[in-house]
């Protein structure tokens, strides 16, 4: 009980400042000093309630007394086992008790259920083989995960450094507040954030939970995509032979390595978008330079590997490929979809209610340009009417106009991308019939 006290008033009593620019203009030694003071008062107030309350309230407060008993907890905090850690490990393991043993007997009567005329196709593995099947699943979505977690991170940074301008791969990251140089263990993805408590290790001030945020959203996104594009087979892939023998073992450790590079390019392009949501969120104009550098990567990519153009620039045109080869067509391909999506991006930045900020209509129009590459132009149509109409929606549905959020209005750009991208297979197959030819 008592530690659970401690663990809430820490987590609550330093809020952590939503704006470092305040916040940061003037922390000399006092503020600091002050800072951590009040916080060991606040601790010791409600870790001895029980023990000492009386004679806190009644005796005046002795400073001295207060400075050695916060001098002394310091040295008892440093033993202190780290509960986000535990809370972690815990976590980590309950989930992987339920995924080998709760879990195929529910998925079995889950399945039953659903389709009760269809006999149940189970995997056919006995109990031990089960386990360390279904362990080595689990195994497999932790470590998405943490890869997602990983290039999260390092697009976080890349979301703060290139508005301003600053170097990539030169000068580690640094504290805000005490300048010093974070060490190769603060740096590591999750448990960096998590070992020293969301503080600088050196001056104790609390750092923003932007950073966890954005590898835990990452990370998500990446098991998700995984999950919907890699163990499905590539059910949502359009013009592509969805694997017979999916799953999670069929694919990643029997790598079928063509739909591994499809779902490697397609993460990589919805990180690439949280970046953008990042510095979008941070009222940061995010530059030309750097959109057009990663719409490059996207098309060089796109024309070394010809089997990630899943759809071609004729799909949905009574048109056929032309004949230049392989190579000619997916040029035409990523070059129309870029233009496209430039084109695009312009209109619809015009076609926005006016107090949408005149950045997120650019982050827009550079969102819709990188999707016109990766996706081809078809995807920008689709997202970009249906984003549009939700905008509309939203507008029209909000009930304070004047203080509508730009944020909002991005977050439904890139949501209407990652719906579209779960059912690409199935929206192509809906609209190629509609087309006469
Ligand atoms: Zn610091």
């Amino acid at each position: 009980m008592n530690k659970s006290d401690d663990f809430l008033s820490e987590s609550t009593n330093q809020q952590p400042s939503s704006e470092p620019a305040s916040n940061g203009h003037a922390l000399g030694e006092e503020d600091t000093h002050g800072v951590s003071l009040s916080a060991e008062v606040r601790n010791a107030l409600s870790n001895d309630e029980d023990v000492q309350n009386t004679a806190v309230q009644n005796t005046a407060v002795p400073d001295l007394g207060i400075q050695n008993k916060s001098v002394h907890r310091r040295k008892k905090r440093a033993q202190k086992p780290n509960w986000y850690l535990i809370t972690v490990a815990i976590g980590v393991l309950l989930g992987w008790a339920f995924y080998t043993f709760a879990w195929p007997p529910l998925y079995q009567s889950i399945r039953v259920f659903l389709q009760p005329n269809r006999a149940y196709f189970e995997k056919g593995l006995e109990s031990p083989v089960r386990e360390l099947y279904q362990t080595c699943e689990y195994l497999a979505v932790l470590w998405f995960f943490y890869l997602g977690a990983s290039i999260g991170s390092f697009f976080n940074v890349l979301a703060g450094r290139l508005p301003e301008g600053r170097g990539v791969v030169f000068g580690g990251s640094k504290c805000p507040f005490c300048q010093t140089r974070l060490s190769f263990r603060d740096n590591i993805p999750i448990f960096g954030w998590l070992s020293c408590k969301g503080r600088c290790s050196t001056c104790k001030l609390p750092i923003a939970p932007r950073y966890l945020l954005i590898e835990l959203l990452v990370g998500s996104l990446f098991v998700l995509i995984a999950g919907r594009e890699l163990f499905s087979g590539g059910a949502n892939l359009p013009n592509f032979n969805v694997l017979m023998y999916a799953g999670i073992i069929w694919t990643v450790f029997y790598p079928k390595w063509y739909l591994i590079g499809a779902f490697v390019y397609h993460a990589m392009f919805f990180a690439t978008l949280v970046m953008l949501s990042v510095a979008d969120q941070e009222k940061t104009r995010f530059p030309w330079r750097a959109v057009a550098f990663f719409g490059m990567v996207f098309a060089v990519i796109k024309l070394v590997r010809l089997d990630l153009n899943f759809v071609r620039w004729f799909d949905w045109l009574p048109l056929t490929s032309l004949p230049i080869g392989l190579l000619g067509n997916a040029l035409i391909t990523v070059v129309l979809g870029g233009v496209f999506g430039g084109i695009f991006g312009l209109f619809a930045g015009r076609l926005f209610p006016p107090y949408v900020q005149e950045k997120s209509r650019t982050h827009w129009l550079q969102v819709s340009f990188l999707t016109g590459i990766v996706f081809g132009w078809q995807a920008v149509l689709v997202t970009g009417l249906g984003a549009m109409l939700l905008t509309w929606l939203s507008v029209i549905l909000a009930p304070v106009r004047k203080k509508y959020p730009s944020q909002l209005f991005f977050g439904i750009l890139v949501s209407t991308i990652l719906v579209h991208h779960m059912f690409w297979r199935q929206i192509d197959s809906i609209i190629k019939p509609l087309v006469p030819f």
